[in-house]
């Protein structure tokens, strides 16, 4: 395990012993001073419609009464069931795999357990501002859902916006994080537009808010657009993929892993959905 990224407020603590525990311990509480940091895994249920949180920035009553599907990427149970994930599905314009178990750090520390927390630390804080959340899948032990299910929870409920998180596993020379957006293909059509405007919307607050830079390696300006991903061909509601950063480089490993940075992460993903809606 990686010792976490450690915020100037250590130094400002005199190296307290307990300003070490808490800066020790991954799942831990923020060490950066956001005291309402939620813990890693907290369950996505409850949370209720606390708008009066303050939150800096952005227009706080526009993420009131959205729809907002959370899509946390692969799941921790796949690993061990490779023939329900590998069984092909329909994406549209082709096949794929159900699912797939994702990438890691060096350290092990894996993608779907970072893409559990985040998501679980962004439901709470659109919950707070009035959204309703829902995430594609209930817990970081199962199988699944495959792709074109994660799709599909989308669309049934009318979202006003979904977002798929992700980490990359790219080469360990490559750093920086980008997002995906959707290309036309038949049925999606109509959602591409907003898409767009989600994903500047995103990019630019992620970029702001956590300081990871512009991929190296992929898209423009942060930017990729694609054909091949189920999540995108066969959603009718706007969405993006956001890849968080890339796993496989140390320095980007160093802020996934470090649990007030996941909270960064989505405080950052907060002002990006509440700037697409204000
Ligand atoms: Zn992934």
């Amino acid at each position: 395990m990686r010792i976490p990224r450690c915020g100037p407020a250590i130094a400002g603590l005199a190296l307290s012993l307990g300003a070490l525990a808490a800066c020790g311990g991954a799942s831990g509480p923020s060490a950066t001073g956001t005291a309402e940091a939620p813990r890693a895994g907290e369950p996505s249920a409850g949370g209720g419609d606390d708008a009066r949180t303050p939150e800096p920035g952005g227009d706080a009553e526009a993420l009131r009464g959205k729809v907002i599907v959370i899509d946390p990427g692969h799941n921790g149970g796949n690993a061990a069931h490779p023939s329900e994930i590998n069984r092909q599905v329909r994406i549209g314009n082709g096949g794929k795999a159900c699912d797939t178990t994702g990438t890691s750090a060096e350290s092990g520390y894996t993608e779907h357990a970072f893409t559990w927390d985040v998501s679980n630390r962004l439901a709470r804080l659109l919950r707070a501002r009035g959204a309703k959340v829902t995430l594609t899948r209930p817990d970081d032990k199962g199988v699944g859902p495959c792709i074109n299910e994660r799709a599909t929870i989308g669309n049934r409920l009318k979202a006003d916006a979904a977002v798929s998180i992700h980490a990359d596993g790219a080469a360990a020379s490559e750093h920086g994080f980008h997002i995906i957006e959707p290309i036309a293909v038949k049925g999606n059509e109509r959602m591409v537009p907003a898409s767009l405007k989600l994903g500047r919307a995103l990019r630019d607050a992620y970029r702001e808010g956590t300081g990871i830079a512009y991929s190296t390696y992929l898209g423009e300006n942060a930017l990729d657009r694609r054909d091949d991903l189920g999540g995108l061909n066969l959603s009718t509601v706007p969405k993006v993929f956001i890849e968080c950063g890339n796993m496989r480089n140390p320095g980007d490993a160093a802020k996934l892993s470090s649990a007030p940075f996941r909270q960064r992460i989505a405080e950052s993903l907060t002002q990006g959905l509440t700037a697409y809606f204000s």
